[in-house]
């Protein structure tokens, strides 16, 4: 099976056959676009109407309960075609892009969104699919079905973290606190994930999954995998008020580029309120200490 020429079909078909789809990622070769260049680091900000049902998705537990859930197969559209991965997987095209590809990963069955069950399926899947980043937003920072366990893959050369670990001569940690992880095998990629995630639970009382964003590619025979513990989902700006902004931080917000669904949210952003924002819904580094202390003193 070559997934990725198969991705490449499914697109093909998709784009023809899947009105909402088609549309969608048409809009994306005319987006308004801005880059800035923050300390050294790059952001992109786009305006991209499609994803105001995700900017604005309402994950307490009620209001889940009440809608029906659109990862499950028997809620989605006829035309949503799915690739299937080692009998548990759906891929599928993503209706609502941030990129030109953009693929959603979902569970065949419908159970809660929790990373550690799951790592070594989403690193598997990762292997399969190079020149793809698969990331995950966790139940409380940014995943718009956290009752349906899901993953989503872009281009890897997208997102400006990534192209930056991956040729890290430069300080990864002016970004913000968060763990990365590079390892050739991948029991050990995976020990040390778990290691860190337990280490992030030092900080968090409740013994629910602690809040993060994860990111996992394979490349020349190395695993890598990103941590970003979160302390928040939405900033104190978030609103839909005037002086309010609807900016929900996710994965990809978090490695540099901005989905943003209103205009005039896009016309009032600069790249510090961009920072300030990723720094009150990223844990401080003083927590990130604790998580640090914690995997030396336990990882070998
Ligand atoms: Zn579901």
């Amino acid at each position: 099976m070559n997934l990725v020429r198969d991705i490449e079909n499914l697109y093909s078909r998709g784009l023809q056959q899947w009105q909402l789809a088609r549309e969608n990622y048409a809009s994306l070769s005319h987006m308004k676009i801005k880059h800035f260049n923050y300390n050294g680091r790059e952001i992109v900000a786009q305006f991209n109407p499609c994803r105001h049902k995700s900017a604005t998705a309402s994950v307490d537990a009620l209001s889940i309960s009440e809608r029906e859930c659109f990862l499950c197969s028997s809620h989605q559209p006829r035309e949503q075609e799915s690739i299937i991965w080692d009998s548990r997987y759906k891929i599928q095209i993503n209706p609502y892009p941030i990129f030109n590809r953009h693929l959603t990963l979902s569970s065949i069955e419908h159970r809660p969104q929790a990373i550690v069950p799951f790592i070594d399926d989403m690193m598997s899947m990762a292997a399969a699919l190079p020149g793809y980043v698969l990331f995950y937003n966790g139940p409380a920072c940014g995943a718009s079905a956290p009752d349906h366990m899901h993953f989503q893959a872009v281009p890897f050369h997208q997102l400006p973290l990534c192209r930056e670990a991956i040729n890290d001569d430069c300080d990864l940690s002016v970004y913000f606190p968060f763990f990365y992880i590079i390892r050739t095998r991948k029991s050990e990629a995976k020990r040390w994930f778990n290691v860190t995630e337990k280490g992030m639970r030092k900080i968090h009382e409740c013994n629910d999954e602690p809040p993060q964003n994860v990111l996992c590619w394979k490349a020349k025979k190395q695993w890598h995998i990103i941590i970003i513990p979160r302390s928040k989902h939405r900033p104190a700006c978030y609103g839909m008020g005037d002086e309010e902004f609807l900016l929900s931080p996710a994965t990809v917000e978090l490695t540099g580029v901005w989905p943003i669904t209103r205009e005039s949210d896009f016309n009032r952003i600069t790249p510090s309120l961009l920072q300030s924002i990723i720094e009150e819904v990223t844990i401080s580094e003083d927590d990130k200490n604790i998580i640090l202390d914690y995997f030396i003193s336990h990882v070998r």
